[in-house]
């Protein structure tokens, strides 16, 4: 049976996606807009704005705040939207063969529209336990606002005991996820007339050999691991993923910056073999490039980091809600809040979502509609049998 709140579930995801939040802008219009939808129904309200001030979390908490309640969580950001290689403009939903199509339909504000419509609900009840529906700014560009929200929730008297994070994964349940370095590399070497180039220290070539060994650092983690089996890619992986550098065909480079990125089955594993592959890598470099010029070298910059979700399945938080959880749906491969909830707040983290990951990030980005009905019957048997 179709779910009754789907007819409100659309219409607050209509509303949300109206909002245009995305990453480098402001979410202040979006959080005021879902507060005041708790505030009516009696909910108490915690902002936490980041140090620019254009930025803020949301929690809101129904229940008793004296026991140990459920986390349900997700981002209010979305990536960037081209309005012109759309079907439909991205920030207006748009509805067609069953599916939503807006800016962040599936990820993921979707699941932000089903806690909006289920919370009167949820309000209307007799709640054993509290509910605490937070709303993160900044995760599209590396969780930067879930550690505020993780660190209020473990300083509560009584932490949640287990986190629901909503990001699309066909309503199956998730219950680990990779964690990610990213990283800057700029490389300083000595530019000049390209026909003096063995005077110079030929930044390019340096970055390419950098480069090269990523590469191999990476075929090394895929036929040696650590593997888990239970994610789609079973074993870290590492790649270089932009690069510039050289101004003109005769000059010699004096620069040339790229990035990187590990994602890894586990934060501690990942710093250690960072810090091992640059130590490598600057041994292997440097004396050369130091050679012609000592002021000659590698900057390494870490852009931003999250920790990988790992253990929530061996938590008594999550024995809690066991049986209320939908069947595994395996690892996934791409970046959630939960693993900062874990690492930070110590609350054991699964995510449980409707859309597919499929559709996120893309032109056209859509919801199917039966994935909301699911997610509104799932969070009914959450909360109702207790
Ligand atoms: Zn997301």
């Amino acid at each position: 049976m179709t779910h009754p709140l789907l007819p409100a579930t659309k219409a607050h995801l209509a509303q949300l996606i109206a909002f245009d939040t995305v990453s480098d802008r402001s979410n202040l219009a979006l959080i005021d807009h879902v507060g005041r939808h708790f505030a009516a129904l009696g909910a108490e309200l915690t902002e936490l704005r980041d140090t620019t001030g254009i930025k803020a979390n949301l929690i809101a908490r129904l229940g008793p705040p004296d026991r140990a309640g459920l986390v349900l969580s997700g981002h209010t950001d979305v990536v960037p939207a081209q309005a012109a290689d759309w079907t439909t403009p991205p920030f207006q939903m748009h509805e067609r063969n069953q599916r939503l199509y807006g800016r962040g339909s599936v990820d993921m504000k979707g699941f932000l529209a089903c806690l909006m419509a289920v919370a009167p609900t949820m309000a209307a009840r007799e709640l054993a336990l509290p509910l605490w529906f937070c709303f993160s700014h900044d995760e599209e560009v590396g969780c930067l606002g879930a550690p505020a929200i993780a660190r209020y929730l473990s300083a509560l008297p009584a932490p949640p005991k287990l986190a629901i994070i909503g990001e699309p994964s066909l309503m199956q349940l998730v219950t680990g996820q990779k964690g990610k370095i990213a990283m800057r590399v700029t490389v300083r070497g000595v530019g000049g007339h390209s026909s003096f180039a063995p005077r110079h220290v030929n930044a390019v070539e340096v970055a390419a050999r950098l480069i090269g060994m990523i590469a191999d650092r990476a075929a090394r983690y895929a036929a040696e691991g650590p593997f888990d089996p239970d994610f789609t890619v079973p074993h870290p992986t590492m790649l270089a993923t932009m690069i510039e550098g050289g101004i003109a065909t005769n000059v010699t480079p004096a620069a040339c910056g790229f990035t990187f990125e590990i994602r890894s089955l586990s934060e501690p594993q990942a710093r250690a073999d960072l810090a091992a592959f640059i130590a490598e890598a600057e041994a292997a470099l440097l004396p050369a490039m130091q050679a012609v010029e000592p002021t000659a070298g590698i900057v390494w910059e870490e852009i931003f980091a999250y920790p990988a979700m790992t253990s929530a399945t061996q938590t008594a938080g999550f024995a809690a809600f066991a049986d209320r959880l939908p069947g595994f749906g395996g690892k996934v491969s791409y970046g959630s809040e939960g693993g900062v909830f874990e690492t930070l707040g110590g609350i054991p983290s699964v995510i449980v979502g409707p859309g597919s990951i499929e559709q996120a990030h893309k032109v056209d980005e859509y919801i199917e509609i039966a994935q909301l009905d699911a997610c509104l019957h799932f969070l009914d048997r959450l909360v109702n049998a207790r």
